[in-house]
């Protein structure tokens, strides 16, 4: 899988509002939400779903998901008026890698630990958006230094299934803050993960996700038994 940014751009939006109100009236339907339920994606859900009521939300369920992280799906679900779509790995890849390498591969060594989230993340995630025109996604521009990168609206080009294609990124929350995300979270009753209470501002999949300290990096908790600048699982900026 390739990801490459082929080109800057001008766009500028006043709010998030705007960023996924002009999304909706120029994709409609090719466009969805990518949600793991973290903070940034359930606001998110919050604001889109009161733009464009029945709108696409789509989640990979990796297999190795934290049971709050399924709570939340159930009570996001629930409570708001959204298409929600679960996107599952090939179990066939799966049975091969952890015949191979073991379940807890992402233990052994970077390279294992990418094939890991190529197969249980990045796979599905090219499925998904080879069906899409543009996704959107709750990354913000401070949460670590390989995000450092990222633009309001990005043209990614993506080689999948050795074909490419180019696809938008839309990242309404580039520009927020920390507290900007949970006064939102707050003023507008929204529900989200449990474990953000249990000091965990970033939350993946069970084994590779922990509580930080405080003053410790929001991404420090994401497989930190890596060099910090290494962060990432191939579903938005590559490892450098
Ligand atoms: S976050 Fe961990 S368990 Fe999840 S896909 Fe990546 S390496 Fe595998």
């Amino acid at each position: 899988m390739e990801v490459v940014r082929v080109k800057g751009n001008d766009f500028r939006f006043e709010t998030p509002h705007a960023v996924l109100k002009w999304a909706v009236e120029k994709y409609r339907d090719k466009v969805a939400l990518a949600s793991s339920f973290g903070a940034e994606d359930v606001v998110l859900i919050d604001m889109l779903s009161k733009i464009s009521p029945g709108a696409r939300v789509f989640t990979i369920d990796t297999g190795r998901l934290p049971e709050e992280t399924y709570n939340t799906m159930d009570e996001i679900k629930n409570r708001y008026d959204i298409r929600l779509e679960v996107y599952f790995p090939d179990s066939d890849l799966i049975e091969d890698m952890v015949e191979k390498h073991g379940f807890n591969l992402f233990r052994k060594s970077i390279e294992l630990r990418e094939l890991c989230c190529e197969v249980r993340k990045v796979k599905p995630l090219n499925r998904v958006l080879s069906g899409l025109d543009a996704w959107i996604c709750g990354l913000r521009r401070e949460q670590s230094v390989t995000r450092m990168c990222i633009e309001n609206v990005e043209f990614e080009k993506r080689v999948i299934g050795g074909n490419p294609r180019e696809i938008v990124k839309l990242n309404p929350l580039i520009d927020w803050s920390e507290d900007q995300v949970w006064n939102y979270i707050i003023e507008n009753e929204v529900p989200y993960n449990a474990l953000h209470d249990r000091g965990y501002p970033s939350i993946g999949c069970d084994p590779c996700t922990r509580a930080v300290k405080p003053g410790e990096d929001v991404r420090a908790g994401r497989w930190w038994w890596e060099p910090s600048d290494k962060k990432e699982c191939g579903l938005h900026c590559k490892r450098q």
